[in-house]
């Protein structure tokens, strides 16, 4: 997780003005990878649709430091139940459906271990 460039963000909605920018997504300032954990290369970062319908605009970066916006072609593998990966092309490791967050993980196994600290009856 990074704090994203917003200046850098603004400059850029301004020159797509077609973009379909979720302010929401946005509001709390951060980026978060969403490639698989122990990717190599930069982390990356959808940031909305773009122009054209087989592209979309991420935010990569390395480090706090080194960033960039690209605008990059989807992965144009498809899952066996019909759903596409929601990578961009030639992404590192494993597509959209097979990456874990840890994050997200770790809190769901606290809430099924810890219900009553996250105001749910004991039984769940
Ligand atoms: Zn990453
Ligand atoms: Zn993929």
């Amino acid at each position: 997780m990074r704090r994203l460039p917003v200046r850098d963000v603004l400059t850029l909605l301004q020159s797509a003005p077609d973009a379909t920018y979720d302010h929401a997504e946005f509001a709390d300032g951060y980026v978060c990878c969403e490639l698989a954990e122990g990717h190599t290369g930069e982390h990356a970062d959808f940031l909305w649709d773009g122009g054209e319908v087989d592209e979309a605009q991420w935010f990569l970066w390395n480090g706090e430091e080194e960033f960039r916006f690209a605008v990059l072609k989807w992965c144009s593998v498809t899952h066996e139940n019909g759903d596409g990966c929601g990578l961009f092309d030639a992404h590192a490791l494993v597509h959209a459906w097979d990456v874990t967050d840890p994050t997200a993980d770790a809190l769901l196994e606290d809430l099924i271990a810890n219900p009553e600290k996250w105001g749910l009856p004991k039984e769940l």
